[in-house]
């Protein structure tokens, strides 16, 4: 058994839409590498740091991500006995390329369910001002003096007509 520690950069479109890791950022891998009868099981943590936008203001948002991995990567004979076989199930094995294990796959299958699904500023994120679209966390109190037109509408009515019809 052999454990690794080390910083890799970020792959490209780590994440979804909304928030993900920066292509290039660092990534630090905190790994265990054993040898199993099959290939080599690579289990462990990974932890980076998410950049996105709140989905209410869309300011910017700064997430650490941490994520656990665990992938058995099977010596090349062992997969090709397997398609053998026929064996639907190992279809999508992952293979070791002489000593070396693709992580990329398996970084991106765990980080990315690991990210926040609606990314928040701060979770009572009060969003922006549906008038003016300032945001409310700096400016929580403040009104517009446009009058509702439903309302507009309604002072015509009471307006200086109604005095006279009473006179
Ligand atoms: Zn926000
Ligand atoms: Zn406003």
């Amino acid at each position: 058994m052999r454990t690794v520690q080390r910083t890799v950069a970020a792959p490209d479109e780590l994440g979804s839409g909304m928030i993900g890791i920066p292509a290039g950022s660092d990534l630090e891998l905190d790994l265990r590498l054993e040898a199993v009868m099959e290939g080599v099981l690579v289990s462990g943590s990974i932890h980076g740091e998410a950049v996105g936008e709140c989905v209410r203001c869309l300011d910017r948002v700064v997430e650490p991500v941490d994520a656990t991995v665990q992938e058995l990567y099977v010596y090349p004979e062992r997969a090709e006995a397997a398609v053998d076989s026929g064996d639907d199930e190992d279809e999508d094995v992952r293979e070791l390329e002489g000593d070396l294990v693709d992580l990329e796959p398996a970084l991106r299958d765990a980080v990315v369910p690991a990210l926040p699904f609606r990314p928040l500023c701060r979770p009572d994120c009060p969003g922006l001002c549906p008038q003016c679209g300032e945001r409310l966390a700096d400016d929580p109190d403040h009104t517009h003096d446009t009058i509702d037109p439903r309302w507009a509408a309604l002072g015509g009515l009471l307006g200086p007509d109604d005095e006279k019809r009473e006179s």
